[in-house]
């Protein structure tokens, strides 16, 4: 904890995290003409989940209909494009195809496409076996949806580009500042910030993008209601890179299983592929790929891809996913925890922003601020 005894100094706005959602939400404030500082325990821009991702920018397809996640998906897909264009971060419309791999899944393809429209992802395209293999030769399947809104980004680029906007419109960036502890004063709220240089900063917004330590940080605001704080779980997912040429032009995802989309292959901007993420329930954070996983991956991605070669997948990276509920539960959506929620003037918790966090980033930031309204 910083020393009691030094005095606070006051800021207007702390954003907690530059993560991509920390960034967003920074720049927004910023634009808003606020006095911002973003605290960030790390060094670097990026350094949690959103450089430890699939890069995709997703359509909005999965999620309940109603919910957070598909609502502030499609509303942040279309910010997200016009972001990209307007701010020369590369992207990629390459498209995707969800894949039935036997007439057993064709039910479960019909069921995506209706969840698509309820969700108002209105341009996939039913496409049967001959259209879909003239596309993708290379694949097994039965039929296939298209979608063709789905695309890639570099996600660093993208939090370059937040971050200099941001800057710009007069936010500080503090690295090596982790948020030790707080405390909710009549005022405002206090937070104790560690690392080189110690501080204490009396705010009047604090907004809490801590990723997978976010509900670590609320916990430890005192006066913060502790019922606010919801479970933490952790559900990695590992990725194993191709070697050699992908003989795909599109993302491939089979139906979706529980916790995450299946073991999925997606590409980079360069056009090298890699498989995941598969989903492993962990305790602590940690990014070593095991590589005795590869033997599922090899069997999941021989479903759609039956050419693939043994010793053609080597262990590539991990991402962890901050789950709200444990294994064996339904998803659960993202969560605002504002003052409406809690009843501490300022402060906002952004819990379990898993994907689609990178996509919705805009539109993520833009609601963050509404629960200060
Ligand atoms: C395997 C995987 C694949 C995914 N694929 C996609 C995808 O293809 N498309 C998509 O849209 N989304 C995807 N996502 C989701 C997306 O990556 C996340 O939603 C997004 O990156 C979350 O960003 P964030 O800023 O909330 O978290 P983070 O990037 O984790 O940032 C949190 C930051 O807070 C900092 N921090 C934590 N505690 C403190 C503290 N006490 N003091 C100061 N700083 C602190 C951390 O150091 C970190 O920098 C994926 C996620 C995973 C795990």
């Amino acid at each position: 904890m910083a020393d009691q005894s030094t005095p606070a100094e006051r800021i207007d706005c702390a954003v907690i995290g530059a993560g991509v959602v920390g960034l967003a939400v920074a720049r927004a404030l910023a634009l808003q003409g606020r006095d911002v500082i973003i605290l960030e325990s790390e060094y670097a821009i990026g350094m949690g989940t959103s450089s430890r991702n699939s890069e995709v920018i997703h359509a909005g397809i999965y999620y309940d209909t109603g919910s957070l996640k598909a609502k502030l998906c499609v509303q942040g897909k279309h910010a997200l494009y016009d972001y990209c264009e307007s701010h020369g971060v590369p992207f990629k419309r390459c498209g995707k195809l969800i894949v039935a791999t036997h007439d057993g899944q064709l039910e479960k393809l019909k069921a995506l496409h209706q969840k698509a429209q309820d969700n108002d992802v209105n341009d996939l395209i039913w496409q049967d076996q001959a259209t879909t293999l003239a596309m993708e030769p290379a694949l097994n399947a039965v039929a296939s949806l298209l979608s063709p809104s789905t695309g890639l980004i570099d996600s660093h680029a993208l939090m370059l580009a937040y971050q200099g906007d941001a800057e710009a419109n007069g936010a500080m960036i503090a690295f090596n500042a982790p948020v030790l502890d707080g405390e909710i004063k009549p005022d405002g709220i206090r937070l104790n910030v560690g690392g080189e240089a110690p501080m204490a900063l009396d705010c009047q917004v604090v907004i809490n993008c801590g990723g997978l330590h976010a509900q670590h940080v609320a916990g430890s605001l005192v006066g913060f209601p502790a019922e606010h704080v919801p479970e933490t779980h952790y559900a990695k997912g590992n990725y194993f890179s191709l070697a050699g040429k992908s003989p795909f032009t599109h993302l491939i995802y089979p139906i979706p299983e529980e916790a995450g989309l299946g073991v999925h292959l997606t590409l980079d901007l360069g056009g090298q592929a890699r498989f995941g993420p598969d989903v492993e329930w962990v305790d602590d954070i940690a990014y070593e790929v095991d590589p005795q996983r590869g033997d599922k991956f090899y069997a999941a991605v021989r479903s759609y891809w039956p050419d693939l070669e043994d010793n053609a997948l080597q262990p590539g990276y991990s991402g962890i996913r901050p789950k709200l509920k444990g294994a064996g539960n339904p998803p659960m959506d993202f969560v605002f925890n504002g003052p409406a929620e809690h009843g501490v003037q300022g402060l906002v918790n952004l819990f379990g922003i898993e994907s689609p966090g990178l996509t919705a980033s805009l539109a993520i930031a833009d609601e963050a601020l509404k629960c200060l309204d």
